[in-house]
């Protein structure tokens, strides 16, 4: 056996208000005045002087809006990249993400390649990046992907929607200020929370679990359990557990890995830009017949927090996008394999899938 020995993020903060520390945490790493720090802000916080007031510019530094509306496509990382190279005399000092998921694998992503030759399609996959990435800094402001603490970008790029897992993607640094997530709306905070419940579920009923796995999928679900069920906890208490349970979700899959919602997630994700968390919830609520109790609790949380999810995604979709569905969710092997064992091919076939989709 040759077991996998996986970097973490080697820096975190925690606690309310911990945001306004940044300044004290990065200016070490200013590598010189003409060097910048290149914040990516989620543009929601546009115009939020409350936020955006407490980022620490300084000298040449710029802080770039970005939309979270579209998830992270390898161009828009090109694309940066680009700008950023053009638009400055010298490497950044550091690329600091401020947002969700989306922003978050952003700032992992470029950073990433202002250090490596070539696209960022040339990456996704897994250990395919030689250099070290520039110093890069994790603020979340949503909590549940557990992209703050995983070893993955993930990108939709021209012919699949894969990370860049490598051991160089995880951030240098993390803040967790819970705060920062007050002014989430109610459904996002839901499909997201979600994302960190079913990353739970599906750790936890995988084939690869072991003690390692199991010791944080646990706490994270026992933390869901609480946050989305339990009436009593104050919205600080629930912001402050849902940004832990976050992590240890991501923490839990990082020694394991994901199973079937994820890999249908993806299929619906690529063909019809369904986003990460509600695509996650959509294929879920279809899948008692693989993850029994789990279903059942998240229809309990979703009927308690009254979440109504779209229907009838693909009722009407051609052949061709079905099947391009499909494709793409079975192309990803080590989530079925997680879920069903080595001889899931026996028990997922393309019709078994097709037969699901229908559904949703
Ligand atoms: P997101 O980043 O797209 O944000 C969801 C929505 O919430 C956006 O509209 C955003 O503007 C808004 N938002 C964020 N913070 C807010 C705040 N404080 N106040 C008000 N609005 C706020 O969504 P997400 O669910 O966090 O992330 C999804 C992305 O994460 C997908 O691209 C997915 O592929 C990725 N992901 C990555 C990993 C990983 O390990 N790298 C794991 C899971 C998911
Ligand atoms: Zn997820």
């Amino acid at each position: 056996m040759n077991y996998r020995n996986y970097p973490m993020v080697s820096r975190v903060v925690f606690g309310r208000g911990s945001f306004d520390q940044l300044s004290d945490i990065i200016e070490p790493q200013r590598l010189n005045t003409k060097a910048p720090f290149i914040y990516l802000v989620d543009d929601v916080f546009k115009g939020n002087v409350w936020l955006t007031g407490r980022v620490p510019l300084a000298y040449n530094d710029k802080m770039l809006y970005i939309s979270a509306q579209e998830e992270p496509k390898t161009s828009q990382v090109d694309d940066l990249v680009e700008s950023i190279i053009l638009n400055h005399s010298e490497r950044p000092s550091g690329i600091i993400g401020i947002g969700g998921g989306t922003l978050l694998d952003l700032a992992k992503a470029v950073a990433i390649m202002l250090t490596n030759p070539g696209e960022a399609k040339d990456y996704q996959g897994w250990d395919l990046v030689k250099n070290p990435a520039i110093y890069h800094v994790g603020v979340p402001t949503i909590s549940g992907t557990g992209a703050e603490v995983s070893r993955t970008t993930v990108l939709t790029g021209p012919d699949k929607k894969l990370g860049i897992n490598s051991d160089y993607t995880p951030f240098d640094q993390v803040i967790l200020d819970p705060e920062l997530t007050k002014d989430v709306p109610k459904d996002q905070w839901f499909y997201t929370g979600m994302d960190c419940f079913i990353h739970c579920v599906e750790s936890l009923n995988g084939t690869y679990l072991n003690a390692f796995s199991q010791s944080y999928g646990e706490k994270a679900f026992e933390l869901c359990e609480d946050i989305f069920l339990n009436g009593d906890l104050s919205i600080e208490d629930a912001q402050d557990k849902l940004m832990m349970a976050s992590w240890h979700g991501g923490m839990s899959i990082a020694y394991s890995q994901v199973g079937i919602a994820h890999a249908m997630s993806y299929g619906l994700s690529y063909v019809l830009g369904t986003k990460h968390g509600i695509g996650n919830c959509i294929v879920f609520d279809h899948l008692e017949e693989f993850y029994p109790e789990g279903v059942a609790l998240f229809k309990k949380m979703k009927k308690k927090h009254h979440i109504k999810l779209p229907q009838g995604l693909c009722l009407n979709l051609e052949d061709s996008e079905l099947d391009l569905m499909i494709t793409i969710a079975l192309s990803l092997e080590p989530l079925w394999e997680n879920a069903l064992g080595k001889r899931w091919k026996t028990i997922i076939t393309r019709e078994k899938l097709k037969s699901l989709y229908q559904k949703m």
